[in-house]
């Protein structure tokens, strides 16, 4: 249990589901993580529960639209743990949902700012910590909506979401050169809060479950073991991806 030995990790996105699972793996794995979110309570609950494990871990309770957080996050991580070499950015919304006509301007820029203007703030200011370090792994949270599957209703979504992968491997281009990799995972349906919104009633649940080849939606444990792969050196080859983490749903027509 010590992939992540040394490196230190920003999650964002931590307070909750898979970034929570996510920081939680991390810091077994032997990282250093700064763990990100709005929600400042459930965020210590989780140092909490690192520390008492023996891991390492410090919170910053922030809104990642905000430029002034992205740079604290990095910022944190230098001061504290002497660098960066892991960003997990993952704190997302689904954000204005319904037929495009009824979508408003405000809720289309506040999904878009959640969900990709975030991962823009975020790289800012982790490539720089990452090409002091000599290298690092960039991870983005994406998703099969947008990618390869459209559902009605979710258009601000699926345009953040994708726009997301445009980022990742324009990033990886850029900075390949400098031993920093990006990747995004693509999680199909995930057992978490946000999970719970679209798949809120018994039938919609068995629907969602029966769009994925694996007749199930995924625990968040499992799309952060994707996630540690991506951060850890056994991905070292890998860069400019976007993995489908996702039970089948982007492929399955049964
Ligand atoms: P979740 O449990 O609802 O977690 C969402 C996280 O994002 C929370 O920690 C939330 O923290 C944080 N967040 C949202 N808006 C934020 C903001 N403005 N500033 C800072 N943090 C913010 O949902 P999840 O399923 O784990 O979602 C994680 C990622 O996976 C998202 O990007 C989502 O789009 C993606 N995803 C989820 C699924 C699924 O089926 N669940 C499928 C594909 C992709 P606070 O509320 O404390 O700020």
């Amino acid at each position: 249990m010590d992939s992540l030995n040394g490196k230190t990790a920003i999650v964002t996105g931590a307070s909750s589901g898979i970034g929570r699972e996510s920081a939680r793996l991390f810091a077994e794995e032997g990282a250093n993580v700064v763990i990100g979110a709005r929600r400042e309570a459930e965020l210590e609950g989780l140092v909490a529960e690192i520390s008492a494990g023996g891991g390492r871990a410090v919170a910053l309770a922030g809104d990642v639209r905000d430029e002034a957080y992205a740079k604290a996050l990095v910022d944190l991580a230098t001061g504290k743990y002497g660098g960066l070499d892991i960003a997990f950015n993952n704190a997302g919304t689904l954000g204005a949902m319904g037929p495009v006509n009824e979508i408003t301007l405000e809720g289309w820029r506040e999904t878009l700012d959640t969900n990709l203007t975030s991962a823009f703030l975020g790289a800012k200011y982790q490539v720089p910590a990452m090409i002091e370090r000599g290298g690092g792994s960039l991870i983005f949270t994406s998703t099969f909506v947008g990618h390869s599957v459209g559902f009605p209703g979710m258009t601000a979504y699926a345009a953040s979401k994708s726009g997301m992968i445009g980022l990742m491997q324009v990033l990886a281009a850029e900075f390949g050169s400098y031993g920093i990799r990006a990747n995004a995972v693509l999680p199909g349906g995930t057992d978490t809060p946000m999970g719970a919104v679209v798949a809120n009633t018994p039938e919609t649940k068995a629907y969602v479950e029966g769009l994925h080849a694996l007749k199930r939606t995924a625990s968040p444990l499992e799309i952060a073991q994707s996630v540690l792969h991506l951060a850890s050196d056994a991905s070292s080859f890998m860069t400019g991806a976007a993995v489908s983490v996702d039970g089948g749903v982007s492929i399955n027509r049964t």
